[in-house]
């Protein structure tokens, strides 16, 4: 499977429909960066929105995975080849998200944590040093977490627990949610209602 050829074949196809990134990722409930990967294939989309990307775009998923027509002879072989390499990829991609996530958000505790407690032990000798470590390590934990949410956010969707409706929000709207574990409460673009949503892989 060739990336950069599918990439190349969604925006001959998107102009062709006369949609912009933007109005593309609009239609799909994702970002247009995620679209804008895809073009300069350094990424694919994922199995579980390319049916309604396809739908959207005129082609075939056998024929976007390829990245160009296909002739009927040849169909069945290729579409099976393109499925296998597919599952294997976004596997791969959605375990690889998940185990970044884990690693930041733990290292992230773990930084902070240090630089606390050594400016707690030093505070008698040292007000100023022990201040700026204890300040540093407050930092040092929000950024570390902050990358971690938004890596949640690129490794599927949330689910709104109302309607079913699943898609990406915002960075704003995950980063200020509450959240339990990964599931957040959003406000759903779907049902306007504001509720529990849980993280899911696809779509
Ligand atoms: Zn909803």
């Amino acid at each position: 499977m060739d990336q950069e050829k599918t990439g190349k074949f969604i925006a001959a196809c998107r102009k062709d429909m006369g949609l912009t990134q933007a109005a593309l990722a609009e239609k799909l409930g994702i970002t247009d960066r995620a679209v804008s990967k895809w073009e300069t294939g350094r990424s694919l989309p994922d199995a579980s929105i390319m049916i309604e990307l396809c739908g959207i775009l005129g082609i075939s998923v056998n024929e976007l995975l390829t990245g160009g027509k296909i002739a009927m002879e040849n169909y069945k072989e290729i579409a099976e080849k393109n499925l296998a390499d597919i599952s294997e990829l976004e596997k791969d991609k959605n375990t690889k998200l998940t185990k970044a996530e884990f690693f930041i958000g733990l290292s992230g505790v773990f930084i902070s944590l240090i630089m606390v407690v050594c400016g707690l032990f030093i505070a008698a000798s040292e007000p100023f040093v022990s201040i700026f470590l204890c300040i540093s390590g407050g930092i040092t934990a929000i950024v570390f977490e902050f990358y971690a949410v938004l890596l949640e956010r690129d490794s599927g969707y949330y689910e709104c627990q109302n309607c079913r409706n699943r898609y990406v929000p915002s960075k704003k709207a995950v980063i200020f949610s509450v959240h339990y574990g990964s599931d957040r409460v959003l406000k759903c673009p779907e049902c306007s209602k504001k509720c529990w949503h849980k993280k899911v892989i696809t779509k």
